[in-house]
């Protein structure tokens, strides 16, 4: 299996010099586990993943929506690969109080927010309406979903091919207890991503707004023995330095934990 991050930045995408090496585009990781392809949140780092994958001709992936925050769905519009009716994507994602995943990724592309509306991007789409504690495989990947805790609701992916797996817990709010459902997502994964918005400085002026800290993630990690830590969901505000100072502060507690960064490439 090989990951590849090509937005690690929450909530809104912050390009400039100060957060050139972490990166400035939101949510989204590219995921190779044999033949299948997945794409994780369809965040403005899509739009680059996007341009790599017209290089390689026909496409077939599955993208894999963890909620609809626009950090996560902005950059939908932008992949190019949606628009060749040659590719076909099976777009995962939950309901919302009824609203069908297809009509929530039409809002935002309907007028006057954007020119082109989803059904004129022509590739072949099929929407895929999941909820939290279900499984499903796709190939020989196996996929289980949890709840997180987080605003509007957001759910975390557990990832599996070949007995490697990967946890994707973005946009989720800790509380004294681990989580229960965060515990068995990341239960022995080799790799965990963990939304660490915030330092424990900032937290207490940020509670409820669903996002945790580079701390929490570490306890989670050490309850579900997992193996390496990819600090997540960088906060806009936060520049290279300070993410790079929060990420020294986590290896001193859990050595084998990086801050993901766009590029940043990794094999299981
Ligand atoms: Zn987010
Ligand atoms: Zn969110």
């Amino acid at each position: 299996m090989v990951l590849t991050v090509w937005g690690a930045r929450g909530s809104i995408p912050s390009p400039g010099p100060k957060t050139a090496h972490f990166g400035g585009n939101t949510s989204c990781i590219e995921i190779r586990a044999g033949k299948e392809l997945l794409i994780l949140d369809a965040g403005t780092g899509i739009r680059e993943l996007g341009m790599k994958l017209i290089t390689e001709g026909k496409i077939s992936a599955s993208i894999l929506l963890t909620h609809y925050h626009w950090d996560h769905i902005m950059g939908l519009p932008f992949f190019a690969p949606g628009y060749s009716p040659n590719n076909h994507f099976r777009i995962y994602g939950e309901n919302k109080a009824g609203t069908s995943l297809r009509s929530i990724l039409d809002g935002q592309m309907s007028a006057p927010y954007f020119p082109v509306r989803l059904d004129e991007m022509m590739s072949q789409m099929e929407f895929i309406e999941i909820s939290a504690n279900q499984n499903f495989n796709l190939g020989d990947v196996q996929v289980s979903t949890y709840p997180a805790r987080h605003p509007d609701s957001c759910v975390s992916y557990r990832i599996n091919y070949e007995g490697k797996v990967v946890t994707y817990a973005t946009d989720t709010e800790h509380s004294q207890e681990i989580d229960p459902n965060l515990l068995k997502s990341a239960r022995d994964a080799d790799v965990l991503f963990y939304d660490a918005a915030y330092t424990e400085d900032e937290y207490p002026k940020k509670l409820g707004w669903g996002h945790s800290t580079w701390a929490e993630g570490i306890k989670l990690a050490r309850a579900a023995k997992v193996k390496q830590l990819i600090l997540w969901h960088h906060e806009p505000s936060h520049t290279d330095l300070i993410v790079k100072k929060i990420e020294q502060m986590a290896q001193k507690e859990f050595p084998n934990c990086l801050a993901a960064y766009e590029g940043m490439e990794i094999v299981l």
